[in-house]
């Protein structure tokens, strides 16, 4: 679905990204952990091109993202594609990001409604369907503001599903979260890994890991220190730095 090559990324002269590659096939998993600043973030959003990378290749679906300029001035000149891009790669972030204006309902109608243009009570029905799926379907008239957590975080899941796209990118979906609601949220990530999506995921939750990916990539200072299925990057490290990473965890 997505792969990545030899991606790099600098703001100004700091250098975030030096040289990573990554795919993630049709119902794959793959789990990025890594120290906090090592790049984990720049990498998903420059997956879906909410940053723009100096250098390498983004390719999704087989199509390569074509650029225009060079260096920090390159761009993708393609805006049919960073549409197709953006709106097959759905992200859930730390924060929720939520609409507090919106009842959840809307929240999750809102981006098929006006980014696809789809009919109002086929995203109405679907998006219920969603919410049923992750556990809310009685919050659908409620604002994120009177909801829990893990509620919250389990309507974001519902409003990027709602765009029915090939890929779900997280960013630490439980991070801000409590250890009980955590759970919630650990639970609905690990139904969808169950039922074959693919799905990129950020996160300090090693167990999660362990527990739902295919794939495990460890970032270090902007580069791919080790990686491998989760029994190899858990139990077998061979880095001193993942090793460290690890025992840190535990
Ligand atoms: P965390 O675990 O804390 O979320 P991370 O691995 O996601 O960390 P990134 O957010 O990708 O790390 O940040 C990598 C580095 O890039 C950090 O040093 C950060 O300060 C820097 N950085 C991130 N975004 C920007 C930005 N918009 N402008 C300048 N520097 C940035
Ligand atoms: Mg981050």
């Amino acid at each position: 679905v997505i792969e990545i090559h030899d991606l790099h990324k600098a703001y100004g002269d700091l250098e975030v990204l030096k040289g990573v590659s990554l795919t993630a096939r049709a119902g794959e998993v793959v789990s990025l952990i890594g120290s906090s600043g090592s790049g984990k973030s720049t990498l998903l959003r420059c997956a879906n091109l909410l940053e723009h990378s100096q250098q390498g290749e983004v390719i999704f679906q087989g199509e390569p993202v074509t650029w225009k300029g060079q260096g920090p001035h390159r761009r993708p000149s393609n805006p049919k594609q960073v549409t197709r891009i953006r709106t097959n790669l759905s992200m859930v972030f730390q924060q929720f990001n939520l609409w507090a204006h919106m009842t959840v309902l809307q929240n999750v109608m809102e981006a098929p409604l006006t980014v696809l243009h789809r009919d109002r009570a086929e995203v109405e029905e679907k998006a219920r369907y969603y919410l049923d799926k992750v556990g809310i379907g009685d919050k659908a008239d409620v604002y994120p503001a009177n909801m829990s957590g893990g509620q919250q975080q389990r309507a974001a899941i519902a409003r990027a599903l709602c765009m029915e796209p090939q890929a779900l990118l997280f960013d630490e979906p439980t991070s801000a979260l409590d250890p009980e609601l955590e759970q919630e949220v650990v639970r609905v990530i690990r139904a969808l890994a169950e039922e074959g999506r693919t799905m990129i995921i950020v996160t300090h939750d090693m167990q999660m890991a362990a527990d739902v990916s295919d794939h495990v990539i460890f970032l270090h200072q902007g580069l791919i220190e080790e990686e491998g299925t989760p029994a190899r990057v858990f139990a077998m490290a061979e880095s001193e730095r993942l090793k460290t990473f690890l025992n840190a965890r535990q």
